[in-house]
């Protein structure tokens, strides 16, 4: 199965697409902004070289070879009408959560000039909206493309990546805003809005 077979390939590939544009419109706005503080260390390093390229990689020879084609299962268009809706929301939490984070984005560990604690927005309720998404994402992919490789490659992989770096994010924070956003962790949830 690819994506001249298989329509919910299709969605796939083109929610990907506009996945992938939205972070690269974000991405060429903080390009060349002065950054004061960095902690990428040899483990952050090694996850996104791991990260990025399985979650690429995979899917792109699913939707355009039948190499993976020996890792198949199949779904119920119920699984597949789910997978549309959870991509849909993580199109739209990625897109709010770059908008709102603005120019203090970034894709590792580091903390720009002028650097200012968002706390409005999808950033409100929860501290990790851009990661939520990338677990949405996930989770979609898994139902939109049903192979074990193709369909599993961006959560599994991030799951790994989230558990490692974000206590080491939270951390960061904690660092460079001190009580502001010691504050801000007590009124708000890593991936769901706190319940009080
Ligand atoms: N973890 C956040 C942001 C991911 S981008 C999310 O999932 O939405 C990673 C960078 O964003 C970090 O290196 C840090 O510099 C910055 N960052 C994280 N939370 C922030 C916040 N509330 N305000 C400003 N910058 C933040």
């Amino acid at each position: 199965m690819n994506i001249l077979t298989q329509p919910s390939a299709a969605i796939f590939f083109v929610a990907f697409v506009v996945y992938t544009g939205i972070r690269a419109v974000y991405a060429r706005r903080t390009r060349g902004l002065v950054k004061v503080h960095r902690e990428v260390d040899a483990l952050e390093k090694c996850l996104l070289v791991v990260v990025i390229p399985a979650g690429l990689f995979l899917p792109v020879l699913y939707l355009f070879t039948p190499r993976l084609s020996f890792a198949d299962y199949r779904l119920p268009p119920f699984a597949t009408a789910c997978g549309v809706v959870l991509m849909v929301a993580a199109i739209w939490l990625f897109w709010r959560s770059h908008a709102d984070l603005g120019l203090n984005w970034s894709a590792t560990l580091e903390v720009r000039k002028e650097h200012q604690l968002i706390k409005h927005g999808v950033y409100r309720r929860i501290r990790h909206p851009m990661y939520a998404s990338i677990f949405l994402f996930g989770l979609a992919q898994a139902l939109l493309l049903p192979n074990w490789l193709a369909g599993w490659s961006a959560l599994v992989p991030f799951t790994v990546l989230y558990l490692v770096r974000t206590p080491r994010e939270e951390q960061m924070m904690c660092k460079i805003f001190g009580d502001e956003y010691r504050q801000y962790m007590r009124q708000t949830g890593r991936l769901f809005p706190r319940i009080v």
